[in-house]
């Protein structure tokens, strides 16, 4: 939508205050197309001509009374206590206006507004861009100030919608985004990332002029200097009014700080580099954390772009390659170092945005860790017992494994805790874990429906439960686990079907005994885990479309280092062997627990088979590649009882059933599988073995990679829509597909 389209429909607006915010407020309406009539009002009249002037606003006077009538909706201005005298100046005028304000802080100019009206009217609806500059007066007024920046309303239960719809439309118009929070919560966080900020730059600058008085130092100052003081020359009125006005809040930030200056120079005094270390660790990966956080608006803007794959058909598939690392892993080896005795180095860590969530969750509980550097991540653990209260909440990002692994361990912390994701985690029932953590004598609490956000009571005293899992949940028995670590005697769980068992083997990995038999895993709490050193095995769901790359190509070999192969998960590799690939597993080895090993592909011509029913929950996410290994085969190959693909990130049957027709492959698809004809004959020499075509992932990046992967075999080049989200859930995907001889074309589309 252009910005002309979402001009607001007042018939009028009056500005009373024409500085930096109220002009750049005139200016971005004007620019954006607003046709009614824009007035001001300052008490400085060269301010209001300055502003005629520069064709801001249609009139304006110092006089505030002439402009209310004509006006339907009214933004206050002027410094945070200049606003109750203007209120009252305003009040005897006022018709059925809607009153917006621009304040810096909330709770001071709610309570005015109380003072002047008696109670709050339900027309006004309080607000604050979350822009500006030092520079203050209509001379400094910039059209694109608010533009892609955040403006806070803090309406409340009884605010009048059409007031609030309104006065969102005015800074929509403008090109800014808004959000909704109460008063309160507002004064708390601007406290911290603003006003805190600026006195610590008042103070300093203060500070160093008065030590030398012909600012001597001043010439010498560099960059990092002007960066961290550049807002000691903001308008010294407006801070001094918010400082006044929010000062409780900016107090407690204060002693929070006060708090964390006097540990980093008892630090300094003892001489203590890894106490140093840890807190200038923390805060670096803090600030690169948040820099990818805040940069999600171009992260999701990446992801919405429409990148098309294009395979031509051809390539040997050779050499030796190692696809990322594991993610369960990743995860599991941050938690388990960090409450390891000892430090942790961990290699091949996949740099995904949930584990870096996971990192960051241990760093706020006081764990120094270094890196992650080109997946090279240092974990100085600090034992069971060694975690520390976060200052606020926990965030998990996407990722459910954290959360409910998160919860286990928090249960039986000394500290409260607050557990929170993005906004898909937090529709997701957290009740299957906290029903056995309360149980244990876990204290938790969840939002409605047992939803996220998760508030978890420290200092409970937790006894070891005999848990039978109603599903098979990986999920549920590792919380329970983790829990176990922390209770009275023995925790045991018992699963209804296999899951996978990566927690029980790095636990012992990390010299924690779980013992195993049969469906059941249990362990005594109260012991140690012990520092191990993690090179986290290759991702065998991303190995799996090399896998089926070598097996499919004449004249490949392939090696694939360092694959994780644990027996939960290792479905494809005894599926392809089950139809006649060459696959050889070399130099078999154990990482913290988990089996690795090196995986040799060379062509043989593959066979259809019906696929052991045992086998599918072990290879569920990679049938989409498997079914291209099928069409390359002699004969036909089944599937049955995988209904669970057709509710993955696409319906997996139906996507590559469609798919597998555009290129000729002969298919029928059941409710709970596929039947694939195979075009190969039993020689497997014809060089193509279905035409090209156009398919479309839907989005699905395994489906995308799939089809990648089966141009190796096709007459002509395949196209492949809707693929960029295979670069987040594969970084490198395309680079190792060229390197391994894939003649492969990205192309964005517009
Ligand atoms: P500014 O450039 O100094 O503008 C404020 C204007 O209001 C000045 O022209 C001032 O006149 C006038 N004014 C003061 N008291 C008045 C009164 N009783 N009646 C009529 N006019 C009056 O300040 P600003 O930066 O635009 O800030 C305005 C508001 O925006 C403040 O509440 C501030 O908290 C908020 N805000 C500022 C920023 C920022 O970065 N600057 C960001 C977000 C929100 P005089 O010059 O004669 O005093």
């Amino acid at each position: 939508m252009s910005e002309q389209s979402c001009a607001p429909t007042e018939r009028g607006i009056l500005i009373i205050g024409l500085g930096l915010i109220g002009g750049s407020l005139a200016a971005a309406l004007k620019e954006a197309g607003f046709e009614g009539r824009i007035v001001a009002c300052d008490r400085d009249a060269d301010e209001v001509a300055r502003g005629i002037d520069m064709g801001l606003i249609d009139a304006g006077s110092t006089e505030l009374a002439p402009w209310v009538a004509d006006s339907s909706l009214i933004v206050l201005a002027v410094p945070v206590l200049a606003m109750e005298a203007v209120l009252r100046e305003l009040a005897p005028h006022l018709g059925d206006q809607v009153i917006t304000d621009v304040g810096s802080t909330k709770g001071a100019i709610e309570a005015a507004v109380e003072r002047v009206f008696g109670g709050m009217p339900p027309r006004f609806v309080p607000g604050h861009p979350i822009a500006g500059s030092e520079k203050s007066g209509v001379a400094a007024s910039n059209p694109a100030l608010y533009r892609r920046h955040k403006v806070i309303l803090t309406p409340r239960a009884d605010t009048d919608p059409d007031a609030l719809a309104r006065v969102r439309a005015l800074w929509a118009a403008c090109g800014a985004e808004l959000l909704e929070m109460d008063v309160a919560r507002h004064d708390q966080v601007l406290a911290r990332t603003s006003h805190l900020p600026h006195l610590l730059a008042f103070s300093l600058v203060d500070t160093l002029a008065r030590q030398d008085e012909r600012l001597e130092i001043f010439r010498y100052a560099a960059g990092g200097f002007r960066d961290f003081t550049r807002i000691a020359g903001s308008d010294p009125v407006m801070w001094r009014d918010i400082f006044s006005a929010n000062r409780e809040a900016v107090l407690g930030a204060l002693d929070e700080f006060e708090a964390g200056v006097a540990r980093l120079r008892r630090a300094m005094t003892d001489n203590d580099g890894d106490a140093m270390l840890a807190v200038f660790d923390r805060a670096s990966h803090a600030r690169q954390y948040f820099d990818t956080l805040l940069n999600q608006t171009s992260y999701q803007a990446m992801e919405q772009r429409n990148i098309r794959y294009r395979v031509t058909p051809g390539g040997d598939v050779r050499g030796r390659i190692r696809v990322p690392g594991d993610k369960s892993i990743s995860h599991r080896s941050i938690m388990l170092g960090a409450l390891a005795e000892g430090v942790t180095e961990v290699h091949g860590f996949l740099e995904g945005e949930d584990s870096l969530a996971t990192l960051q969750a241990f760093r706020e509980m006081g764990v120094a860790i270094e890196g992650p550097h080109q997946g090279r991540v240092t974990i100085h653990g600090v034992g069971l017992h060694g975690l520390t209260a976060p200052a606020g909440p926990l965030y998990v990002g996407n990722s459910g494994t954290a959360m409910r692994l998160f919860a286990g361990l928090l249960a039986g912390q000394a500290f409260d805790t607050e557990l929170t994701g993005d906004v898909s985690l937090n529709k997701r029932p957290m009740g299957r874990v906290a029903d056995p953590l309360r149980e244990m004598g876990a204290v938790i609490e969840t939002a409605e429906g047992g939803r996220p956000p998760l508030t978890i009571r420290g200092g409970q005293a937790l006894r070891g439960i005999r848990y039978d899992m109603p599903m098979a949940s990986a999920q549920v028995k590792s919380c329970l686990l983790l829990a176990g670590l922390y209770a009275e005697g023995e925790t045991r769980v018992r699963e209804p079907a296999p899951t996978r068992d990566h927690t029980e083997r790095m636990l012992n990995g990390f010299g924690y005994a779980v013992q195993r038999a049969a469906d059941e895993a249990w362990l005594q709490g109260d012991g140690r885990l012990t520092a191990s050193p993690i090179d986290v095995p290759s991702d065998i769901s991303s190995a799996a479309f090399y896998l089926v790359a070598a097996a499919i190509t004449p004249g490949s070999d392939l090696l694939l280092e360092h694959v994780g192969t644990n027996p939960t998960r290792i479905g494809v590799i005894n599926i392809l062997k089950a139809m006649g690939a060459d696959l050889e597993l070399l130099n078999p080895r154990e990482v913290g627990g988990e089996p690795v090993a090196d995986i040799r592909v060379r062509h043989a011509p593959l066979k259809g088979i019906d696929i052991p029913v045992d086998q599918v929950p072990l290879a569920i996410d990679e049938f989409p590649v498997l079914f291209i290994a099928a069409a390359n085969a002699e004969g036909v190959t089944r599937l049955r009882g995988a209904e669970e693909l057709r509710v993955k990130e696409s319906d997996r049957i139906k996507a590559m059933a469609d798919g597998l027709a555009i290129l000729g492959v002969e298919n029928t698809v059941h409710p709970d599988g596929i039947d694939i004809v195979g075009r190969a004959d039993a020689s497997d020499t014809h060089v193509a073995h279905y035409r090209g075509g156009h398919v479309d992932s839907l989005g699905d990046h395994r489906i995308a990679m799939a089809f990648a992967i089966a141009a190796l075999r096709a007459e002509s080049e395949i196209v492949i829509d809707d693929c960029a989200n295979v670069a987040t859930s594969f970084p490198g995907f395309v680079d190792l597909a060229r390197r391994v001889g894939l003649a492969l074309e990205e192309q964005e589309v517009s």
